[in-house]
């Protein structure tokens, strides 16, 4: 049976990674906001160059523009498995899509908070590469390439992105606090919160989410 779940955390507490490995264990369809964001900015697109702006500063996109994205992204919410990564990240992104939901008689099932101090963010995103082309995310100390700088899928170079600096690091961890993390409570108090701890190995928080998914 399908599912609609949410991974909910902080910048670089590793959303995008342990998505990547529960897609391919489940076969769930994974958006990343985030990724449909850069493909977008790559691609020249009118959305591409208005949220370029606010995401080389570590702010949000405004909320019309992520809806469209998101709706264009998932048409439609009620076949297989969902996995939202970066999105809900307000409040008002969070009753968007209930609403949207509801028009189907859908809701979201389970949100994953990936739990992990500002420091370990910090050194994580300093440390973060990415592939241009195909989107693996590499760190240069816990998951380096097998060839230094080039992508184990593709081989292209691989580049920081330019949102993993330090002011914006600072500025997204901010923006976190402020207004992502109110949707801890939301999604608490409709019964729906699964928290893990994110600070740990890769294997680790890999067999905490197995543990809450029965893979
Ligand atoms: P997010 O999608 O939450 O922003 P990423 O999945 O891009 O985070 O991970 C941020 C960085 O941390 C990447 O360089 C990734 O390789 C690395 N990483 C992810 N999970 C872990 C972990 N459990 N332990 C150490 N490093 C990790
Ligand atoms: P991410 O790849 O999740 O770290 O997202 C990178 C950037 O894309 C963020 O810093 C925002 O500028 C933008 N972004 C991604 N998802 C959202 C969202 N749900 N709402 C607003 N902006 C977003």
């Amino acid at each position: 049976m399908g599912e609609i779940l949410v991974f909910l955390g902080p910048p670089g507490a590793g959303k995008g990674t342990l998505a990547s490995w529960y897609r391919e264990k489940t076969g769930a369809k994974h958006i990343s906001t985030g990724d449909v964001l850069r493909q977008a900015v790559k691609d020249e697109t009118e959305v591409g160059k208005t949220a370029a702006k606010y995401m080389n500063a570590g702010k949000l996109v405004p909320l019309d523009v992520i809806l469209d994205v998101l709706f264009e992204a998932v048409p439609d919410f009620s076949t297989g498995t969902i996995l939202l990564d970066g999105f809900p990240r307000t409040v008002d992104q969070a009753e968007a899509l209930e609403k949207r939901l509801g028009k189907k008689n859908l809701e979201v099932d389970r949100v994953v908070l990936f739990e992990i101090p500002d420091e370990d963010v910090v050194k994580r995103l300093s440390g973060r590469l990415l592939c241009p082309n195909c989107g693996a995310v590499y760190n240069l100390e816990s998951a380096p390439p097998h060839r230094e700088g080039l992508c184990d899928v593709c081989g292209t170079e691989l580049i920081r992105r330019k949102d993993d600096e330090p002011d914006s690091i600072r500025e997204r961890l901010k923006v976190y606090w402020d207004s992502t993390s109110p949707l801890v409570s939301y999604y608490r108090d409709r019964g729906k919160l699964v928290p893990i701890d994110a600070s740990k190995g890769i294997e680790e928080v890999r067999s905490e989410l197995k543990n809450i998914s029965n893979l």
